[in-house]
């Protein structure tokens, strides 16, 4: 865990269970006299101790001393495929219907990422024609998704955390 220690953990109730409450080093600092961080790989900028989306500022910073180049904790759990969140999706239901529900959670992911630096799919994988597999870098993406299913087809949804709360596993059915 201590791999990736986002401000969230290092200041939620997580990060105190993990001992990790009042630790001050931060790796996304900006030096002295910059602006922001900025992650070379999606562009998402780093200031105050928070991620966000500003194509216009990237665009200024970009290439200047005035950034620092780093790489996001969302880009590195991508590249070293660490997922905290898993979506099962199973049943004849989903066999049937199955372009139109990846077509579903593949509009919120994006609608979801595009708000939120922290929240990406790492990868959906197929298993056989009844299961789909979802990684996510956040619970709460992976449960998030889970809830846009059941809202919009119902079934059988069910959450199941890990010992030590360290991901989450979703169950979608139908
Ligand atoms: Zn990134």
């Amino acid at each position: 865990m201590g791999r990736y220690d986002e401000s969230k953990k290092s200041s939620g109730a997580k990060g105190k269970k993990f001992g990790h409450a009042g630790r001050v080093e931060d790796p996304y600092r900006p030096e002295e006299g910059q602006e922001a961080s900025i992650c070379t790989s999606c562009n998402a900028l780093y200031q105050n101790k928070r991620w966000f989306f500003d194509e216009k500022l990237a665009q200024r910073l970009g290439g200047t001393q005035k950034v620092r180049q780093v790489v996001c904790p969302t880009c590195r759990k991508i590249k070293d495929q660490y997922p905290e969140g898993f979506l099962t999706l199973s049943g004849s239901f989903l066999a049937e219907r199955k372009e139109e529900i990846l077509t579903l959670i593949k509009n919120e992911a994006s609608r979801v990422s595009s708000r939120n630096v922290l929240d990406r799919v790492i990868k959906m994988t197929e298993e056989g024609k009844d299961k789909l597999v979802v990684e996510t870098t956040t619970e709460k993406l992976a449960q998030r998704l889970g809830r846009a299913v059941y809202r919009a087809y119902k079934g059988e949804l069910d959450f199941r955390w890990s010992e030590m709360n360290r991901f989450v596993r979703v169950y979608w059915s139908r």
